[in-house]
């Protein structure tokens, strides 16, 4: 079934009976040529551009819980491709275009919103810094513009640029970049995923691996066995729980990142903005609710919820810029297990073991990430190469010492 708006209005004269479910509640059958492990965003688009882009159709995208109950569910919904590094740069950027495109590819509503997000400047070092970033950015063909505190003013007449601690001296803005409903992009991939043959399981969890003379064959689950040609790990915050199941201890360690949500308002925030000098970020939900977050609460957990003591971090990094903040009323806040790297950047890459591959340490960044993930992920499932946009990111980078630090701080998750 198509959506469009001559449906809804169909539908709303009809009592909405004629919408049929999004997706099959597909049984597992014995095997498949692809089983993905994690119905999260990344799994659900790489599932569909194995489908759309590769000719494929035995996939299975299995997951333990529900579609969009994982982070994907749960993050603030971010997107931008502001990043300096090589071996990031044209991987975001490429995602960005893809989510430009993404609502009519998939047709489905995913309120993709290119309302701008801003980065402040707080010292003379950081415009140096974000000179270069905007730079880079440009270099690869993404927007980037530098802009005063008169131009911040016009736009965010709010913002406390006299603070005596943390003065707003400017700041780098990608126009391009914004929000998207998080929820809706896995339920339209799914959606689209499942329209080209693909099953998605949900209630089934990975509990272990089928090997047959060092070839991974296919995964134990709790739906029983199921045998696969070629098996994808993409479980984000639970990487290391699952991949140990396959004898690998990977460079990432699961960290809790919390979000908040504040009573609803009338609209007051344009666009993204984020905290120059400590981990503070906030846009406007279309509901009105101002959507922010900041730091991972800093030590291993696969707890789905935080702690007070980054609640007061995050507020009082938000009360540095947006004093009113103070004002609204919190309404709700979660919290989300992170596969955070050691240098902050992601996998995507075959392992040791013949036949499973794997894509993750997408830390708090990942969303964003989604589309192009998926498809860098499927072009390795289905040729065994690496896609020209995801070369950097394999696991041998560790072991050579070709980190891609994206902010020079060093390999500690926390610094990220
Ligand atoms: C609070 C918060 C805010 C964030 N904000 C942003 C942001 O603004 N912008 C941005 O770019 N990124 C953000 N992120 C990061 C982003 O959400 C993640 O990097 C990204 O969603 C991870 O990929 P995913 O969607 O596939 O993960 P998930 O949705 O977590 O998918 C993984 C799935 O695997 C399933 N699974 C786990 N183990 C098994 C198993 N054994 N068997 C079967 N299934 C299994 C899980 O149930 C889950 O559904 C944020 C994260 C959090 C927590």
């Amino acid at each position: 079934m198509r959506y469009s708006g001559f449906k809804v209005i169909r539908e709303a004269l009809h009592g909405h009976r004629g919408w049929g479910p999004a997706w099959r509640d597909a049984a597992p059958a014995s095997d498949y040529d692809y089983v993905i492990i994690g119905g999260g965003g990344h799994g659900l688009a790489t599932a569909y551009y194995l489908a759309k882009e590769f000719g494929e159709s035995r996939i299975a995208v299995l997951e333990k819980g529900w579609i969009g109950g994982g982070n994907v569910g749960r993050n603030t919904t971010i997107i931008r491709s502001n990043y300096e590094r090589d071996g990031n740069e044209p991987f975001y950027e490429f995602s960005l275009k893809l989510w430009e495109g993404l609502e009519q590819e998939l047709n489905y509503n995913a309120m993709v919103s290119q309302r701008g997000i801003l980065n402040l400047i707080h010292s003379d070092a950081q415009r140096d810094a974000f000179v270069r970033r905007g730079n880079a950015m440009r270099l690869h063909g993404a927007d980037a513009e530098l802009m005063s505190t008169e131009q911040i003013l016009a736009k965010y007449p709010f913002l406390n640029v006299d603070n005596a601690r943390f003065p707003i001296k400017g700041g780098l803005a990608q126009h391009r970049g914004g929000t998207v409903r998080h929820d809706a992009v896995a339920w339209g991939y799914a959606r689209a995923a499942d329209a080209r043959g693909v099953d998605i399981i949900q209630n089934c969890e990975v509990t272990g691996f089928r090997m047959e003379n060092g070839r991974c064959t296919g995964v134990e689950t709790t739906r029983g066995t199921i045998g696969a040609k070629k098996v994808a790990a993409c479980v984000a915050g639970s990487s290391s729980r699952l991949m140990e199941k396959a004898g690998m201890r990977l460079p990432i360690e699961s960290h809790v990142l919390q979000a908040f949500v504040s009573e609803g308002l009338k609209p007051v925030l344009p666009g993204v903005i984020t905290f120059g000098a400590g981990h503070f970020y906030c846009s406007q939900s279309d509901k009105g609710g101002l959507v922010f977050g900041g730091d991972i609460d800093g030590y291993n957990s696969y707890a789905q919820r935080g702690n007070l003591p980054v609640v007061e971090d995050v507020c009082e990094g938000g009360m540095a810029i947006f004093p009113m903040l103070g004002r609204a009323r919190l309404l709700r806040m979660w919290g989300g297990v992170v596969d955070m790297s050691m240098d902050g950047s992601p996998i995507i890459d075959r392992t040791h073991i013949d036949g499973l591959y794997f894509n993750g340490g997408w830390c708090y960044g990942g969303f964003k990430a989604t589309p192009a993930s998926g498809f860098a992920y499927a072009h390795l499932l289905a040729t065994d190469r690496p896609h020209e946009i995801a070369t950097a990111y394999r696991f041998d980078r560790f072991q050579k010492g070709l980190m891609i630090d994206e902010k020079g701080m060093g390999n500690q998750p926390n610094l990220h």
